[in-house]
């Protein structure tokens, strides 16, 4: 039987046995009230929390839902590779065919290799970097999100300042900050690592200005050091070949997760002939990295996305949605920002530095079984339908009147 009312009591167990009652980005501590910590279920574009309630669905779990919860066809091939065994003593074929197949899709891929996180796929770019160059300096985008290690974790705690001693910043989107940081590496820069846009949460999103993406093209052919694309969580969203393929910059090495298994745990590296030699002479590995049934499960997900035309659908329904939200906007008399790919939209309101009408937006919107995200970037799926966006948009109207009352 579905279960009823049992958030609250999950969470007071939770607070006993879990540090924090819940670690990292998926801790509801960080949401309004409104919003449940725990779900019960999932299919399509549809969430079931441990309350019984149910919720249309605009964050996808945080990105890799990518053709919707439990896609028949992905989960087949998930399920056919789980009768014939999942961990064995090495890869299974799967893997040279999975590797064959991002070869064949993504731009710049010469080769590819295969791990479980994003954190994993980022550690690495970063390794093959360094060992490839035989340097040290890392430029990262101020801001940026990147993983959740000490090299590039968001907390400081726990972390030392050895730990980013080789790490240099510089902002997304500014040429001239870029060239002042590689600079300032000198003849020691191995990478320069960007995300496929900007999209760090509660601020506007910027897309990458091609300007910006040729600047870190042209920096890393005159130096030798990589471009390291982190398509971690733009990855397969945006364009099937990559994020940047469009820009018509192609990086040297490609962080992907999320995305590339509809759910299943798997991330990747890719890279070009000019690092392969580096790719093997580092030491990566994991327990769970070669896991078959993620691997079918990808290859499912890719050819699907690939074939079905997945990428316009998501576009397309995230641009019902952006329209239909700034049309309710001006109709309430309420300043809202829009920012980023409309498949990866993120809402901010005007003059709302504490988050306090978003806040009250997204709680509204929750109880009216849509769950939007406050101020972090939301995913849209090939399982959206044009009537699921119709129906969150009823959702919206009433908590944009909401917001209106309280804030005028
Ligand atoms: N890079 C980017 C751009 C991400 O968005 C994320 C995850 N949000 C990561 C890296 C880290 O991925 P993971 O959480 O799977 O380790």
């Amino acid at each position: 039987a579905p279960p009823r009312d049992q958030d609250r009591a999950l969470r007071e167990r939770a607070r006993k046995v879990i540090p924090g009652g819940m670690w990292g980005h998926m801790n509801a501590a960080r949401l309004p009230a409104a919003f449940p910590q725990f779900f019960w279920r999932a299919e399509g574009c549809r969430l079931w929390d441990a309350d019984g309630n149910e919720y249309l669905d605009f964050m996808c779990g945080f990105g890799p839902m990518v053709l919707g919860y439990r896609d028949p066809d992905v989960d087949a091939a998930a399920a056919a590779q789980a009768r014939l065994g999942d961990i064995m003593n090495g890869p299974s074929p799967l893997l040279v065919e999975l590797a064959e197949l991002l070869v064949g899709t993504v731009a710049h891929a010469d080769w590819a290799l295969f791990s479980k996180n994003g954190t994993d796929a980022t550690t690495t770019c970063v390794t093959i970097a360094r060992a490839a160059t035989r340097r040290r300096k890392i430029l990262v985008a101020r801001g940026s999100y990147h993983g959740a290690v000490p090299w590039c974790t968001p907390s400081l705690a726990g972390v030392t300042a050895e730990d980013r001693a080789h790490i240099l910043h510089y902002d997304y989107n500014d040429p001239d900050s870029l060239e002042a940081a590689a600079q300032e590496a000198g003849d020691d820069l191995a990478a320069i690592l960007a995300t496929a846009f900007r999209h760090d949460a509660r601020r506007d999103q910027e897309l990458a200005a091609p300007a910006f993406a040729r600047k870190a093209r042209a920096l890393c052919d005159a130096s030798g050091a990589a471009l390291v694309l982190d398509d971690v969580r733009a990855g397969f969203r945006l364009d099937i070949a990559g994020s940047w393929e469009p820009l018509g910059v192609r990086p040297d090495l490609s962080a992907w997760s999320k995305a590339i298994a509809n759910g299943y745990a798997l991330a990747a590296v890719t890279g070009s002939d000019a690092f392969r030699a580096a790719a093997s002479e580092i030491f990566v590995t994991g327990s769970f990295w070669c896991t078959a049934v993620a691997m079918a499960a990808a290859i499912a997900t890719i050819g699907k996305l690939r074939d079905g035309g997945g990428i316009a659908q998501m576009a397309a329904m995230g641009q019902r949605l952006r329209d239909g939200l700034a049309a309710q906007a001006a109709a309430h008399g309420v300043g809202l920002r829009q920012s980023g790919p409309a498949q990866m939209p993120l809402i901010l309101f005007e003059g709302d530095s504490d988050f306090e009408r978003g806040n009250l937006f997204t709680s509204e919107t929750v109880r009216r079984g849509v769950y939007l995200h406050p101020w972090h970037n939301m995913f849209l799926s090939a399982a959206h339908r044009p009537a699921d966006i119709d129906r969150a948009l009823e959702a919206t109207d009433a908590a944009f009147a909401a917001v209106a009352a309280r804030f005028g």
